[in-house]
């Protein structure tokens, strides 16, 4: 397979792109030369933001990156992977359960496409938070503010009035 040892793909969700997030782009681009965050959709999760407003807001907070891009794709991530000739996967580490589940992920994807995973750690910070608690935690009217780049927060605020305002009632008509 022909590939360039200098680009990686970060693949993920991203629903939406956390703090933690940023902070695993930020420590790839010093280990790459060129990086594609790839925007998938995981089928074991809800989705609450499309894949196009997904990539919109990851391009807005990396427009001041220039080695960084944003796409999404509906493929395998491997095959996604190769596409872009990209020599290896970037993914973040929080904790021992990550670990685990990455390991498992990057032995299968090695396996299959031949294909290796770099691993960084998150600073100790955000190693809590994930898109799913995010998520959860807004729509519950939680504070996530602390925890997502001021401009998701104010998307995400939107996009939940939204859904509250097209939401049928609980009571049987
Ligand atoms: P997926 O559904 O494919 O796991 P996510 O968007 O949840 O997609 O995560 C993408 C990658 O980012 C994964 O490697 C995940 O471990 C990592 N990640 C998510 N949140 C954090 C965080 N707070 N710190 C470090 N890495 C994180």
């Amino acid at each position: 397979m022909k590939y360039n040892p200098l680009t990686a793909i970060f693949p993920g969700s991203f629903d939406p792109i956390t703090n933690g997030h940023l902070d695993v782009i930020r420590r790839g681009t010093k280990l790459f030369e060129h990086l594609v965050v790839a925007v998938g959709q995981n089928p074991d999760k809800d989705q609450l933001f499309t894949k196009e407003e997904r990539v919109a807001m990851i391009r807005e907070l990396v427009a001041d990156m220039p080695r960084v891009s944003v796409e999404s794709y509906d493929c395998l991530t491997v095959k996604f992977a190769a596409e872009k000739q990209a020599g290896a996967m970037l993914r973040g580490l929080r904790n021992l359960t990550d670990v685990e589940y990455e390991f498992q992920l990057a032995m299968t994807n090695r396996t299959v496409a031949g294909i290796e995973t770099v691993f960084v750690m998150t600073s100790e910070e955000y190693g809590y938070v994930n898109s799913t608690m995010v998520r959860q935690l807004a729509l519950l009217g939680g504070d996530v503010s602390k925890l997502i780049p001021l401009t998701v927060y104010d998307r995400l605020k939107e996009k939940i009035r939204q859904n509250h305002a097209t939401a049928k009632p609980d009571v049987p008509e």
